[in-house]
């Protein structure tokens, strides 16, 4: 048991120049270990290295300098077993149509060389939901059946870590809960899943523990509720009927700030508490309020706040 199923450590990668275009750095000494047994969410915006991060792992993509470990072994020192032990679930839906299921796991565990006596096609595809559909073409399967064949055709090695890149990108709401469903059962059986996704919807209902990568660095890693409860901050700004000169004092959880402009603004947890206890404590302090605005956070503002409090490397 490795404790970590997988183990990054000051992984860079850069891509070459290419014609007028400089080379680019997507990967700036990322740090990251995925405890084993968790759903690991990794966000980050457009372009802050998920994928590039993911197709090291899935051994696509060449790193250039640092080391990655899955389920303990070393990417260099143990390329074999350390490929064997992860699988990745692709984005796209790409699919040999001319292949049955069936026959597309049977070359998969070719590919990956797992004896005949070991191959467990049918039972995986009994585990996916698709065992009436093993003989039939896989252009006849619908997209929600695609997607599905696909987790299959990554655990066919048996591997314990399964890494879904945007698993639920342009599916329905229904067809999104039966994967989550799946992932989960796939999780309680003992798999470490790692996934990217665009939803914080989907990284809250799912993942235990969220990393979010920007500009090829690790900017926060933790359990999933504590980073709800940095974004559940909303504020209130407040435009005084008159000019206010001092801060009048806030409820206890609230931050206060007097803006330049004039306005307050009242950070709070709008889980824990109401916008009325903000307004009231504005009252109570003798200010006459003109105008109220709210402040929602975004993901976006979490990646602002976190990366410029961030000290400059
Ligand atoms: P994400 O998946 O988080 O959107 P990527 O890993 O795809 O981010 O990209 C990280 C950075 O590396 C981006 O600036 C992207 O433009 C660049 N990049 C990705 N792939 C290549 C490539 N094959 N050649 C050159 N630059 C690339």
């Amino acid at each position: 048991m490795p404790g970590h199923a997988v183990e990054i450590r000051g992984l860079r990668k850069v891509y070459a120049a290419q014609g007028a275009e400089p080379p680019k750095v997507a990967l700036d000494g990322l740090d990251l270990a995925i405890p084993e047994g968790s759903i690991f969410g990794l966000l980050g915006p457009n372009g802050a290295g998920k994928s590039t991060t993911i197709n090291i792992l899935a051994g696509l993509t060449v790193k250039s300098a640092g080391s990655v470990r899955i389920w303990g072994f070393d990417q260099d020192a143990n390329p074999r077993q350390s490929r064997a032990a992860i699988g990745v679930v692709p984005q796209e839906l790409n699919i040999d149509p001319f292949f049955s299921p069936r026959a597309a796991l049977e070359v998969q565990a070719g590919l990956y060389g797992v004896p005949k006596r070991l191959r467990r096609t049918d039972e995986i595809l009994a585990r996916v939901g698709l065992a009436d559909k093993a003989d039939a073409y896989a252009r006849q399967l619908s997209g929600g059946m695609k997607r599905r064949f696909l987790i299959a055709k990554a655990l066919v090695h048996n591997p314990p870590v399964l890494v879904l890149d945007e698993p639920t990108a342009g599916v329905d709401i229904e067809l999104r809960r039966m994967l989550w469903d799946y992932v989960r059962e796939l999780n309680g059986q003992g798999a470490t899943i790692i996934l990217t996704t665009h939803y914080l919807e989907e990284a809250e209902a799912m993942c235990d523990r969220i990393g979010i990568i920007n500009h090829g660095r690790l900017i926060a890693e933790e359990a999933t509720p504590d980073l709800i409860a940095r974004m559940d901050r909303k504020a209130l700004v407040i435009t005084p009927a008159a000019p206010v000169a001092a801060l009048p004092p806030a409820p206890e959880g609230v931050e206060a700030e007097l803006r330049p402009d004039g306005r307050l603004a009242f950070a709070y947890h709008r889980s824990r508490m109401p916008a009325d206890a903000v307004l009231d404590a504005v009252r109570a302090a003798g200010i006459s309020i003109r105008d109220v605005a709210t402040e929602e956070p975004h993901l976006e503002d979490v990646f602002v706040e976190l990366t410029t409090s961030r000290p400059a490397a």
